[in-house]
């Protein structure tokens, strides 16, 4: 059996952040990725949108890794030559009883370090963003949008040069906790047997799965597993707005927004779906209710502007009705299995985050 310092299970944008932050603590690290390249699943399936910071809980590690990820993220765009573009992004309040909201919005930014949070009048809001329509807005300066696939590019070469490598068609199937480390099983062409003394899995979607299928990792510790669904579609023409324009957020979601892609293209989502099991079509029905949602602060979107677009799908470990739950970031300390860290959760703001990730990950991995 062939043995290795660290394996690192999944090629999304968070598991090439921690095998970057491994290699270059000088450690001996083996990206294992299911797919033939790296970064095809939710990190290629998102909004792109490097998050202030704003919404979550104060003290989470949502809040906390989304404002560092950010800061983190933005240097290392610069430094890496990666593009991207700090464009802003305005919160609308389209009803009277959602101006009070703003001002939560505001509040609740600030308990997690984001105190740059302006509150715009209708008209402030219409100097910035001439098509909209709104009662007030809070603008959000350091909210930016980022080339997803450029930053994976670069992490992937990060860890290269310091001595990482990336196996492709490599599913991890299941694992064994022995008294040596962790023994996995690896599929595909080439199907093998390793011996890791750190494992993380970072399978995205399918992480408390492939955590449960690891022999002598407790159960209790293992999350459910649900999946929400968002689908998006894209707007033909000009976008008639020059930044992300978000209505205040909603159950499971951050509601029907505008975002912009580094083209300036524009495109509205991603809504929410509960599915059983992984599909990426979109209904191009779902249409129906993105017209309602959009025109609340674009009434001018005309019919038949929509295409359907593409769809991603949420990590989620709470289900429909619970409160969205914290990332989970477990190590050793959590669940008791020396050498193995589990990240469950890693829904939206995990782009945002995944350098801060990589950084704490590094931080607890044996
Ligand atoms: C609709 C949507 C919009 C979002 N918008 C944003 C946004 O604007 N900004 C933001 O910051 N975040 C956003 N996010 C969140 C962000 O996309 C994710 O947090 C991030 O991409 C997760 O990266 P990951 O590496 O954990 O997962 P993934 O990208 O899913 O990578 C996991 C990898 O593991 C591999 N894998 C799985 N099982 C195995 C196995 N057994 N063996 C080997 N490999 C395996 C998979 O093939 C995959 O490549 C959004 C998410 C969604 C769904």
């Amino acid at each position: 059996m062939e043995s290795v310092d660290c394996v690192v299970i999944g090629a999304g944008v968070v598991g090439l952040a921690v095998a970057r932050a491994l290699a270059q603590q000088g450690r001996e690290v083996v990206i294992l990725e299911a797919e033939n390249t790296f970064g095809t699943i939710t990190s290629a399936r998102n909004s792109e949108v490097i998050h202030a910071g704003i919404y979550y809980p104060a003290g989470s590690l949502k809040a906390r890794l989304c404002v560092r990820g950010k800061a983190m993220l933005y240097d290392y765009c610069a430094s890496h030559q990666i593009a991207h573009q700090r464009c802003g992004k305005l919160i609308v309040a389209t009803g009277p009883a959602q101006v009070a909201t703003l001002e939560g919005i505001r509040a609740k930014a600030a308990a997690n370090g984001v105190g740059d949070l302006r509150l715009l009048s209708r008209e402030q809001a219409l100097e910035l963003e001439p098509n909209l329509q709104c009662e007030a807005a809070l603008l959000s300066p350091s909210t930016g949008i980022v080339d997803s696939h450029g930053v994976m590019l670069a992490l992937l070469g990060d860890a290269e040069r310091a001595g990482a490598m990336l196996a492709v068609c490599s599913p991890v199937q299941a694992g064994a906790v022995t008294g040596d480390g962790i023994v996995l099983e690896v599929g595909g062409d080439t199907a093998t047997t390793l011996l890791a003394r750190t494992v993380v899995n970072a399978a995205g979607l399918t992480a408390p799965a492939l955590a449960r299928r690891i022999d002598g990792m407790p159960a209790a510790h293992v999350p459910p597993q649900f999946y929400a669904k968002g689908c998006y579609f894209t707007l033909a023409g000009r976008a008639p707005f020059s930044r992300l324009i978000y209505p205040v957020p909603e159950a499971a979601g951050l509601g029907v927004h505008l975002t912009l892609d580094l083209g300036g293209q524009a495109r509205f989502g991603p809504n929410v779906r509960w599915i059983d099991e992984i599909e990426y079509g979109v209904d191009p029905h779902d249409a129906d209710s993105f017209y309602d949602e959009v025109r609340r602060y674009w009434p001018a979107l005309a019919d038949g502007a929509l295409q359907p677009g593409y769809a991603g799908i949420r990590p989620k470990i709470s289900g429909p009705g619970e409160p969205a739950a914290d990332f989970r970031i477990d190590g050793p300390a959590v669940h008791g299995v020396p050498g193995l860290v589990n990240l469950f959760g890693i829904e939206s703001p995990g782009l945002t985050a995944s350098l801060a990730i990589g950084e704490m990950v590094a931080a607890i991995a044996e």
